[in-house]
Parts: structure tokens; sequence; C-alpha cells
């Protein structure tokens, strides 16, 4: 028996498969998809098995055997092993970085598989398991023969494969305390102690953290500790990070004509086993997500699997509590904040069936389930989905070709669909589902536009219009919430000197530095450069330094001096720490906090009963980006933003403060109106040949040395003139918009075309020219099919 096997080494000369031999001992534990050890050159690397054969071409003698093999089970399906060549050649990438993005990380670090025995494991599991081991035996040790004796008792899970990783040994332990169980009693004056020091007593050791969420502060739990009534302690904790969590319950709603609807037609697919998409095109709060959840729960009862896809799981803790309060433990959440532990453990959920729905961000399109039954992606115009580095890959798309594979739908929901799906679901390549109505009481507010042009000529020249600076007074006396949105984090924009004009730049990118005040600096939003704030001019040595533009902490700063209440801001800066998000949002409800402050990132999902003014302080920062998605990207942050209003009792009201009043984006997104704009903006599309009329390529060139870069923009222009039909277009080579990114001069060209059948061959041979080109002139070339950005 022979296997090919792709090795994980990312070079394009050796971006093909290999054929190994299988050793007899083998020859039952080698599937496709098996992750093996094999010897290349000189080393032992890793690879993958992608097919197993009887026979090869190829000198017998001359093939090197495969050395060991690493797991029990394939680490990949057959389909995701397909898959993965598919985006391959899609996405102009080498085979085995796709792999590669498709596992956890942990399996490309060193790690080794072991089994050891699970504690309800029967006599004889143990008496054939302590044949070979005490404790943990090591996979890669074993033959056939000894594999055959044990897998009786893995595939009943009396055994269990577990992977140790060499930086994975140390469990996780956090803070907390636990009582020291005196006699006395803290003094009667001390209300909090005693509740506290009760707490303890009844649950046992909590958490700081538990503590907290309890509604104790820091200040009480070390007085308990320096009166000596309870001790510090490391308490050891689980690696789900949501174990132990008790869910607010959520009940299956009666559902809507609307989503009855929408539910009955996607229910003959997944009855008729057909593969069909479905655009679910519902208002904020038309109850979207309880479709999901109520197809979700069909396609479980006939024994398949769920993947439910969004935009970015921290932004989105409502959404994951109501998963876990239908279906419990059926439910895996991947996470880009857990560790490269916790996100094998919950892959292994996965693979190995524990789990039956995987929720999760982008990189959960590649969930490892077997039998799929549906794919739902919310939100799914959201850029996230696109992954902006490589391998490049739009999830939306993956979905596609998975929900093809399994005969599955496919769902899209969005209050403001893509361009493009919409496209489709207007000549009807995707099924249309519209939900018009919100099914609770909850209206839909009708924004309101305040020109900030009308506020500079009438004096007023503050951030805040008179409108907004009225409407906030007001729900601060009623001791209702609101959110306000500016899209620029940071403290100024930048810093302009008012003798010579000179705008400190970053010495690495071709772009302004913008002015951070919690560590008194100008930093680089794009390398992360930073330096110490000038106290005087760079350029004329004045001191007449001036912070121009505003970004969220500079208005965090205001609201506070201005309205004398708390804020709570939630940017990049303050959400960094894992858990941050959470805990940010649950201040905010809990403690009835009367602002939430915030960049795009609190634009999404949010469901706060007692918001009842929403503030866009700056509806054109997106609008003025130099991209042709920017009035698509405007129209949805605005309707996004305004859902936030009015889901409670009190009706909500929405404020959109900007400077382009008359701009369809915003004037169709004050109106609630999608289909206008989607309309308009066709218009602008097809007149400028952009998508959904041309699919697009975009090329970028970079190097240190401009002028190599210039060369080598007209060589790729040239040779992809010469492949291309007449019928493409080809814009540039020009200056990307921001020329230079941390010392490096960009060129771009741009690509539109319709068809061209040969277009993928041609840039293969750009990508493996260029691949070989950056190891001798270090000009590198970067590809990206489906741009998100053309920036
Ligand atoms: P969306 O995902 O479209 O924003 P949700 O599914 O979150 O909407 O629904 C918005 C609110 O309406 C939620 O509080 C939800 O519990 C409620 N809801 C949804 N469907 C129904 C229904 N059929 N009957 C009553 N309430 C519903
Ligand atoms: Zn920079």
């Amino acid at each position: 028996m022979y296997a090919s096997v792709i090795v994980a080494i990312s070079n394009k000369n050796v971006d093909r498969l290999f054929t190994y031999k299988i050793p007899e001992h083998l020859e039952d534990k080698i599937q496709p998809g098996s992750r093996v050890f094999v010897s290349f050159g000189p080393r032992m690397i890793q690879g993958f098995v992608v097919e197993v054969k009887n026979d090869t071409d190829l000198d017998p003698s001359k093939i090197k055997p495969i050395q060991k093999v690493m797991d029990v089970y394939p680490v990949l399906t057959k389909e995701l092993i397909h898959l993965s060549k598919k985006l391959a050649d899609y996405y102009v990438e080498r085979h085995i970085k796709v792999i590669e993005a498709i596992l956890p990380a942990a399996l490309k670090m060193k790690s080794r598989s072991v089994l050891k025995l699970s504690d309800d494991a029967s006599t004889i599991a143990r008496e054939t398991f302590k044949k070979f081991d005490d404790e943990k035996i090591d996979v890669k040790l074993l033959d056939m023969n000894d594999l055959k004796q044990l897998m009786p008792f893995i595939n009943s899970k009396e055994i269990i494969e577990e992977k140790e990783f060499s930086q994975h040994t140390k469990k996780k332990t956090r803070r907390g305390i636990e009582s020291n169980y005196l006699d006395i009693k803290p003094s009667s004056r001390a209300v909090k102690q005693i509740e506290l020091l009760e707490l303890v007593e009844e649950s046992g050791p909590l958490t700081y953290e538990q503590i907290e969420e309890e509604g104790y502060s820091i200040g009480v739990i070390n007085a308990l500790v320096d009166n000596g009534f309870c001790k510090k302690i490391d308490i050891l904790v689980e690696r789900d990070p949501y174990e132990g969590r008790v869910f607010y319950q959520d009940e299956k709603k009666i559902l809507t004509p609307e989503q009855q609807h929408a539910f009955d037609k996607i229910k003959k697919s997944i009855d008729d086993d057909t593969h069909e998409t479905f655009l679910l095109h519902g208002i904020t709060g038309s109850g979207k997500t309880e479709v999901y959840l109520q197809v979700i729960e069909e396609v479980l009862n006939r024994g398949e699997n769920a993947i439910m896809m969004v935009p970015e799981i921290a932004l989105t803790p409502q959404m994951v509590q109501r998963f876990k309060s239908r279906f419990g433990d059926d439910v895996a959440v991947i996470h880009s904040m857990l560790s490269h532990g916790e996100r094998y453990d919950e892959w292994r959920k996965i693979r190995e069936g524990r789990a039956r729905i995987s929720i999760g961000a982008r990189s959960n399109v590649f969930a490892a389930f077997q039998n799929v039954g549906c794919i739902i992606i919310d939100e799914e115009h959201e850029s996230t989905y696109k992954q902006n580095e490589r391998p490049y890959y739009h999830a939306r798309l993956v979905a596609k070709w998975r929900a093809e594979y399994y005969n599955c739908p496919l769902i899209l929901g969005s209050a403001t669909p893509s361009i493009e799906s919409y496209a489709r679901s207007e000549v009807g390549v995707y099924q249309r589902l519209e939900l018009t109505e919100r099914p609770t009481e909850q209206t839909v507010p009708t924004p309101e536009i305040v020109s900030m042009v009308k506020e500079r000529e009438d004096g007023n020249t503050s951030i805040i219009s008179r409108k907004l600076d009225m409407k906030i007074r007001d729900r601060i006396s009623k001791d209702e919430q609101m959110i306000l949105l500016l899209n620029r984090r940071g403290y100024a924009n930048f810093l302009v000197c008012q003798n010579c004009g000179h705008v400190p730049m970053c010495p690495n990118c071709d772009i302004s530095l913008t002015y951070h005040k919690s560590n008194n600096s100008l930093m680089c939003h794009y390398c992360a450069y930073e330096e110490p704030m000038p106290t005087k001019c760079g350029a004329c040595g004045e001191h007449d330094l001036s912070l121009r533009g505003t970004g969220t902490q500079k208005i965090e700063e205001i609201l506070r001096d201005t309205y004398n209440v708390d804020v709570v801001r939630m940017d990049i800066d303050t959400t960094r720490n894992k858990g941050a998000h959470e805990k940010l949002l649950s201040t905010f409800e809990k403690e009835n906090i009367p602002i939430l402050l915030g960049t795009q990132m609190i634009a999404k999902g949010l469901d706060f009963k007692n918001v009842t003014l929403v503030g866009v302080l700056n509806a054109d920062t997106i609008l003025n980006l130099p991209d042709f998605r920017a009035n698509e990207r405007t129209f949805q942050l605005l309707t996004q933003v305004s859902g936030r209003a009015g889901r409670g009792d009190v009706e909500g009201e929405v404020i959109f403060q900007t400077y382009n009043e008359d701009h369809y984006a915003i004037q169709f997104a004050k109106e609630n109106d999608y289909r206008s704009f989607y309309l308009r903006e066709m218009e602008y599309r097809k007149l400028a040949r952009y998508s959904p009329y041309y699919f697009h390529v975009l090329f970028t060139i970079s190097s240190e040395y401009q002028d190599r870069v210039i060369k080598a923009a007209s060589d790729i222009h040239t040779v992809i003139q010469k492949d291309v039909s007449n019928r493409s277009i080809l814009i540039g080579p020009s200056p990307s918009p921001i020329e230079r990114i941390q010392n490096k001069y960009r060129f771009q060209i741009i690509l539109k075309y319709k068809s061209e059948p040969e277009l993928f061959k041609v840039l293969h041979e750009l990508d493996n020219k260029y691949s070989k080109e950056y190891q001798k002139t270090q000009t590198s070339l970067r590809i990206d099919v489906d741009p998100e950005y053309i920036m």
C-alpha cells in the first residue's frame, strides 16, 4: 500500500503530492486525513495523507516508508481534504497552508497523542491497558496488533486519546479566596463582609471574578483577607471558558407568520436533502436568530450537525448565551481568545461527534463535522468573514462549497445584506426570505439626521450637536441608557503645528500619527510605531502644537466633563484582554451606566432593554475611505447601530451627525430603506464597473526599494494583460492608497473580469515566479482574489 502525502513545508517547489510506502504494521492505522511523520531529504517532517492507493508507477525500491502515524483517528475528513485543495487553487495558495488553516494550531505544534484510561473504564479495559503501561500510552509506539487490542475500548470511550503539548502541561489557575472558618464573624457594621463570608462558606472557594460578578468589590475581599477571615488561594479552573456558567433560559417561541414561512422553506430543503442558499433578509430584531435556532433543532433531530457563523464571537456574548441555553453541552464555541489547548479541546469535541453545533467566527467554517446538516452565516455582509492574510478565503464561499458537498442548506442572514448576495437573490440564485416586522411590541426607530455643517454655521463647534446634547441630558435625567458611536479610536486624530502646518508622520508608513492620551504618545495604527508626545514642532521648533480631530478617548473625557456621568468605553484599546468585552458590556448593563461609547464594535448584536438613544457622532468616517464599498459599509453600520435603540418598552431614538446630509447612504439609512439603497448603489457599481458586475483580483507589489516595486508592477501588468481577454479591465499599476507601510513601498493593480477560464493558471504562475523573485530581490507580490478592501 502507498500513500500520497502532502508535506508540511510551505514552499512552492514542494507544493505537490509525494508517494510513501505504508509499512505493513501501519496499514490499518493510515487513512486519508492521517497526520504522519515522513523523512524528507535529510530531515523528518510532518505530513498529511491525502490518498491511499494500492499501486504506484514509481520504482517501489526507491519509495521511502512512512515513519510514524501521529493520531488514532485521522485529523482531516475526506471532505476537508478535497475542500483544502479547491481553496488552494482558487485563492492561489499552497495546499499545505490551507490544511494548516483548517486544523487547530495545536496540531502544528510539537505535541504527542497519548492514550489514557477513562474513569469509568471496565475491568477488562483496564487489564488490557495495563499490559502496555500504568498511566499513559504513546500512540506512535503502537503497532497494528497493539492497536487491534486497544481499539474496541477506544471506540467505547473507555480508553481516551489526548494530546500533550509541551506548553500546556501547566494547569490554569485563578486567584481566589477560601474561608478560614473562624468562630468569630466580622463586625456587624461590615455588612458586605458578612455577606461575602457567608457566600464563600456556603459555596466553597470562589475566584475574584466570580466574587466580582456577585457584586462585591475587591475592597471587601481584601478586608476579609486582612482581617484573617479568609485566605488567598489559587483555584484550578477548567479550560471550557463557558463551563459552570448559568445561562438565562431562552424559550422556544411560536413563530410569526413571516418566520414560519422562512422556516418552512428552509425545512423543505432539509427534508429534500437538497442544497440551496437562502438569503434571510430581516430587519434588526425581526427574529432571525429564532429562525436559526429552530432550523438547527430540526437538523439535530435528523442526527446531523450545524455550523453557526458569527462575525466575531467576543462581540456576540448574548448570541452564545441563547445557543447554550437552548442546546446546552451540544454546543462547541470556537473563540479567537481561546488558548491553543482550549481550541484543540473544542475542535476534538466536533471531530469526535461529542458536540453537534459549532458556533464561532471565520475559521469555524472549517468545523470538522462529518455530517453537516446546515450552515448559517449571521450578519453575512460583515467583512470579518474574509481573511485578510494568507491564506485568503471568504467564509461565505467556503460555506457554499461545504453546503453543496453535504446537500444541505446555507442560510445567509442580515438586515443589510452584502450587495453581492442581494444581487444573487434578485436573479434567483439565492432564495430570498424576508422578515419585515419585529415579533415584539418594539417599533423600529426612525433616525434623524443632524447636519454638522449647519451646527458650525450657527456657531456650535463642539462634536456634539445641540439636538444630541438635549437628548443626552434628557436620558440621563430619566435614568435611561444610550449608545454613542465614534468610529475612530485614540484621543486626537493628529497633531498639527499652528505655525508651519507640519503634521508628525509615521517614519515607516505614509500616515499621520494618532495621539493617545493614556500613555501621552503618538502612535501609528498601521505598524504600532510609538513616540513620546513632542513639546515643540519637529519642523520649525515652535511650541505651537494643536491636536486636531477627535477619537473615542477624547470624547470619553468630554462626556464625563460635560455631563458628569460614568462612561463605558469600548474600542480596541480597552478590549485587548481576554474577557474584556463581556466585562465592559455587563458593567454597562448591570450598573446601569448612562453611556456606552465605542467604535463600530458596539454596533453589532447588542440587545439592551434600557437603551433608548443611539447617537452616531460622525456618520462620515467610513464614507470618506477610498474604497468602492465605502457607501455600503456606511449604510450597514448606520442601520446596524440604529437597531440597538428601543429594544425595551420605551421607544428608541437615533441621531446621525454628518457633514454629508444629502448622501444617499445616509438618507436611505435614515429611511430604513435597504432596497432603495441597493438599487442606487447598483447604478454606481455598474457605472464604475465594480462587483457584483465584475469579479476583482487585487495585486499588491511591495518592497523596500521603490524602483524595484515600479519595475515589478509594470512587469506583472504586462503578463496579465497578455493573458486575459480584452473584455477584462486592468487598472494600474498605481501607488496603493497608503503608499508605504512598515517601510515598504506599495503599488497595486486591480483586475476586473467577468469570465476568464485561464486566469487561475496565470495567477499560480505569477505566484510561483514571485515567490522565487522574493528570495532574490525581496520584492513580494500578494494576490488577493475577491478582495474585501481595495486599499
Ligand atoms: P434578530 O436576530 O433578527 O436581531 P432576534 O431573533 O434576536 O432578532 O429577535 C429579537 C427579539 O424578539 C428577541 O428578544 C427574541 O427573543 C424575540 N423574538 C423572536 N422571535 C419571536 C417570536 N416568534 N415571538 C416572540 N418573540 C420573539
Ligand atoms: Zn507606521
